[in-house]
């Protein structure tokens, strides 16, 4: 028996090289790989750019996919519900 690299099921094989149980397993297997890839090379791409935040000019991580840096990149939704907790407070 053996795991698949994929989704960890068990699996009969013949075949030694066979790491996925299922071509379904091997498909998104194969699409991550493709996919970490790409976001690799991306990040790759901006090394030694100067890419700075669109709102306060501090210069990004090549780590940050955004526009903007963590400051300044705050969940809107977050930003209300602070707002309407100041506002309720403040009675
Ligand atoms: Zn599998
Ligand atoms: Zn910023």
């Amino acid at each position: 028996m053996k795991h698949c690299s994929w989704c960890d099921n068990e699996f009969k094989t013949n075949i030694s090289y066979q790491i996925y149980c299922s071509t379904v397993c091997r498909d998104a297997a194969t699409k991550e790989k493709i996919a970490a890839r790409y976001i690799h090379s991306r990040r790759q791409k901006r090394k030694g750019k100067d890419r700075r935040c669109k709102k306060c000019n501090k210069s990004l991580s090549i780590y940050n996919d955004e526009n903007l840096c963590v400051d300044c990149n705050i969940n809107p939704s977050e930003v209300l519900k602070a707002l309407k907790q100041i506002k309720g407070k403040s009675k």
